[in-house]
């Protein structure tokens, strides 16, 4: 696998800043739908258990969008500390066409789906 350049760095930095400000806003639009119902609020039976469901959904899909959040957050760091690039675990450039995908990824694939299958 390539190295990238710094040009490379440049444009996956610009799509880890996009991606993060977007997570961001689904966070933030979402905080409302992810808090607990009220058991007192006057709906009926269904439409509680409904909201229950709904609740349940906002709260797991936060939970995915902030952790890649901290991902992203952490990359953007290793960007300005120049670690950007490289697998975390085995050190070999992770490269480019996979960082495109996932700019927020630490593992280069054979990593990743090492530790996927342990
Ligand atoms: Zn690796």
């Amino acid at each position: 696998m390539e190295e990238i350049t710094a040009e490379q760095i440049g444009t996956l930095r610009v799509l880890i800043q996009l991606s993060c400000a977007e997570l961001q806003a689904l966070l933030e639009n979402s905080r409302a739908s992810s808090k607990p119902v009220a058991l007192d609020e006057p709906i009926g039976r269904l439409s509680r258990m409904d909201a229950l469901q709904h609740q349940q959904m906002a709260v797991a899909s936060r939970q995915i969008q902030s952790q890649r959040l901290q991902l992203l957050r952490n990359a953007l760091k290793a960007i300005e500390r120049d670690e950007y690039g490289n697998c975390r675990r085995c050190e070999e450039p992770i490269g480019y066409q996979r960082l495109k995908v996932r700019p927020e990824s630490p593992f280069c694939l054979a990593c990743q789906s090492r530790s996927e299958r342990s």
